[in-house]
């Protein structure tokens, strides 16, 4: 199959190859001709498998007719985090460079003044998220009346309880008879639910069921002590033990822990630095580019670098703790192993970390053999002591190359209360109050947390009918 047969302009097709992209990925191939065609999609396929690219091409076909308005987007791509919006807007560049589009990327923690000056030329496509695009839009800067494409990236995590609020607001603002498109890597089934009250009888594209991990990455479990100390040297351990490790990134679930294991780290002679969305935007993005170019071997990052970030050649992604929600993992570990390259990911876990353990198992139907680390002792065993060490010597290694069963879409999901607060996306953090003050000068980090508080979504009020997906 190559891209010629995919119904796409010439234009379109040079540009492709300028981009080096010899055929496309199966998502790609099997997305394009629907969304070319005009329908609503919902496109799953694994992390790194070039999902971007199969709603910008298309979306490039489209915009090749017909002129933007001042203040009139005609397409609109909605991302979770700032730096992924960005990273989108690079790869646009890329496969746009036949066009002459005008591209607005509004995010927050950066000024306002540049990005209206943008929208007032007209924009063909915005990449937005959430929380800036709302406030261009209550400054009156923006209508979205003359949207034609709408695209949801990472649709699962847009659709949860933390920007479900905002993604519903901006979706009534946007005609109906809009196309939609929405993509992601995993797609939980309570959020399935709501995405048929997004999309317009759509193609459900699978490349592989949602919440496989890319079968590229090679998958450990480290067992790890409970006392912090010992656990960030059992970190260090591991690190050390990784010949090939060339660069990697240190998930931690709170933005605390990201500051006190880089500083650990870096104390212990280890080329790190953190990423979190308490920093300032200007360090966010300069820390991103540092690790891109190599000149930093560590990225100590909580979940804002866990969706989408297409860094090449990351050669490891050490989840220093367990994701308390599933697809988290799915997305962390996708950081590595991207476009067909290998990637390895080491988990360390706690014994009070079982039940997230658990889930991710259940979830990915991928049951990843524990190893004890120098400072841990062994999990499994320790939990089921004949079931798992059978027929095992003492000292004999537990490690194996993960076996992948068939995931099971049905799997129980964990719950699903993420709020803002809780979360480290394009939201406030929890430590500064999270309050958003009157016209939200400073967009995303000063939005109000939404618990439910004065916006009850939609889809909460709607009866939940048994039986359907
Ligand atoms: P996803 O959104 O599925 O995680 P991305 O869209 O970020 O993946 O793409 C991952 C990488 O694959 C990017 O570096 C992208 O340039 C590359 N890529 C995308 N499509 C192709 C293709 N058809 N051939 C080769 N590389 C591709
Ligand atoms: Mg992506």
């Amino acid at each position: 199959m190559s891209f010629d047969t995919l119904g796409l302009s010439d234009n379109i097709l040079s540009a492709i190859a300028a981009a080096g992209f010899e055929k496309p990925t199966p998502i790609q191939e099997q997305a394009i001709p629907h969304a070319l065609k005009g329908r609503d999609v919902l496109g799953i396929a694994q992390t790194g498998t070039g999902k971007t690219a199969a709603f910008t091409l298309p979306m490039l076909n489209r915009l090749e007719k017909g002129r933007a308005r001042a203040r009139m987007p005609r397409t609109l791509i909605l991302e979770p985090t700032r730096e992924l919006a960005a990273q989108v807007e690079q790869s646009f560049e890329i496969i746009g460079q036949n066009h002459k589009l005008n591209l607005a990327l509004l995010i927050g923690g950066v000024s306002f003044a540049d990005q209206n000056k943008i929208l007032d030329r007209g924009a063909d496509v915005l990449i937005a998220t959430p929380g800036r695009l709302l406030d261009h839009i209550e400054r009156g800067k923006l209508l979205l009346t003359g949207v034609e494409i709408l695209v949801i990236d990472e649709a699962d995590r847009m659709l949860d309880m933390g920007f479900i609020p905002d993604v519903e607001r901006i979706c009534k603002l946007i005609p109906f008879t809009r196309q939609t498109l929405f993509f992601s890597a995993t797609m939980p089934t309570e959020i399935q639910r709501l995405v048929d009250t997004f999309l317009h009888n759509p193609v459900r594209v699978e490349v592989a069921p949602p919440a496989t991990a890319a079968s590229t990455v090679e998958q450990r479990i480290v067992t790890a002590p409970k006392e912090a100390p010992d656990k960030r040297a059992l970190l260090r351990d591991v690190i050390r033990g990784e010949a090939d490790l060339t660069n990697g990134i240190v998930f931690c679930n709170r933005k605390r822990d990201v500051d006190i294991v880089d500083k650990s780290l870096r104390k212990h002679g280890f080329n790190a630095a953190c990423l979190h969305g308490d920093m300032d935007q200007r360090s966010r993005m300069k820390t991103l580019d540092q690790f891109k170019s190599g000149e930093i071997a560590l990225l100590v990052a909580s979940d804002v670098a866990a969706r989408g970030l297409d860094i090449p050649n990351v050669s490891h992604v050490l989840n220093y703790d367990v994701p308390i929600h599933a697809e988290d993992y799915i997305h962390r570990i996708g950081r590595t192993g991207r476009a067909g390259r290998s990637g390895k990911t080491i988990m360390l876990a706690t014994r009070a970390d079982k039940k997230y353990v658990d889930a991710i198992s259940q979830m990915t139907g991928i049951s990843i053999a524990h190893e004890a680390g120098k400072t841990g002792d062994k999990f499994d065993n320790a939990e089921k002591p004949r079931a798992k060490s059978a027929g095992k010597r003492p000292g004999q290694s537990n490690q194996r190359k993960v076996a992948s069963a068939p995931p099971s879409i049905d799997a129980p999901a964990p719950p699903r209360n993420r709020t803002k607060a809780e979360s480290d996306s394009e939201y406030p953090s929890p430590d500064i109050g999270g309050k958003r003050p009157r016209g939200r000068p400073d967009g995303e980090n000063s939005r109000k947390v939404v618990g439910l508080g004065d916006h009850m979504p939609a889809f909460l009020a709607r009866p939940v009918r048994p039986g359907t997906k």
